[in-house]
């Protein structure tokens, strides 16, 4: 029995080392993948009640040399360990400008939201960084609305609302992600210079046949109402999420209206979407 204990605690060190050395895998192979150029944006259209593009999520998309994708699930949480994601975010926002400066000259302006990790927003010199690449690509600060998750809200809130309020000085709008997920209080919520909350698709499954998911919802929903902010849901696969969506007034952003693609081809849509 002592054998096999000891057995077990090699076998479990032997599984944290192999987790370990994967992941360090992973984030060598993503440093090499940025800088061969093997990492994109794809842009998922958002839609009004009607159905009409009211913006769009940028979404990083990392395809291998040999034609192979790599999950964001899979190396964002990579990048965030081994900080690279610093030099990601600031790509990202890059792409953002480009993106919108591309849209706006097709004819199709719209506000464009990219995802800020915590570790990102953290760095000491993160609002300089985005009024150097604001000042160098002349992208309009009202157009981008910066994703942040709860949490952000767990450490050093009121560094974090600070910051908020520097950013939104500049002009950029802030939206809360995977809104229901984690920690929030409503005290912090009025506190920050927020524009809009995401719904987690991770509700939409309950919607509109389970009560208590739907509950959740509602509630958000009215929250929202009341502190006077955008809601977008996403996640939306189903007419029937869609109908109750709309009919509360949100936003939607899901597979059912759009699913995410390259510029080019989001810009084609448009086009298309102008003539018919
Ligand atoms: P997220 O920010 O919550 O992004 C929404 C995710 O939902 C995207 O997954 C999108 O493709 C997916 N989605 C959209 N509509 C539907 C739908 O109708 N049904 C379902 N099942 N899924 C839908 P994706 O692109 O795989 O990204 C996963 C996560 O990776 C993102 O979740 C975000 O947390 C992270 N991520 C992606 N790009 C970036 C980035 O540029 N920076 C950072 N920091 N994180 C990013
Ligand atoms: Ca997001
Ligand atoms: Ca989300
Ligand atoms: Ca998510």
């Amino acid at each position: 029995a002592k054998a096999g204990g000891r057995n077990g605690v090699v076998l479990f060190e032997a599984a944290m080392l192999d987790e370990a050395q994967h992941k360090l895998a992973i984030a060598r192979e993503l440093a090499q993948a940025f800088e061969n150029g093997e990492l994109g944006m794809h842009l998922q259209l958002q839609v009004d009640r009607h159905g009409a593009p009211a913006g769009a999520e940028l979404l990083m998309r990392w395809q291998r040399a040999d034609g192979t994708m790599v999950r964001p699930d899979l190396f964002i949480p990579v990048a965030e360990s081994s900080g690279m994601i610093v030099a990601l975010g600031q790509w990202v926002l890059r792409q953002a400008c480009a993106a919108w400066l591309a849209l706006n000259q097709a004819g199709h302006p719209m506000p464009l939201s990219i995802n800020v990790s915590p570790l990102q927003f953290r760095q000491p010199d993160f609002v300089e960084q985005v009024r150097a690449i604001l000042a160098e690509t002349g992208a309009p600060a009202r157009e981008l609305i910066f994703e942040v998750t709860e949490g952000l809200l767990i450490e050093d809130i009121g560094q974090t609302i600070t910051r908020m309020h520097e950013l939104a000085a500049l002009g950029i709008r802030f939206s809360i992600d995977d809104f229901g997920t984690g920690y929030s209080s409503l005290a912090y919520l009025k506190k920050m210079p927020l524009y809009e909350v995401k719904i987690d698709k991770s509700f939409m499954q309950d919607i509109p046949q389970d009560l208590s998911g739907t509950a959740i919802v509602q509630s958000i929903l009215s929250m929202a109402g009341h502190l006077g902010l955008r809601v977008v849901a996403e996640g939306i696969e189903t007419e029937a999420q869609a109908r109750y969506l709309a009919g509360h007034g949100a936003d939607m952003q899901g597979f059912l209206y759009h699913r995410p693609m390259p510029l080019a081809q989001l810009i084609e849509r448009l086009d298309s979407a102008d003539l018919a």
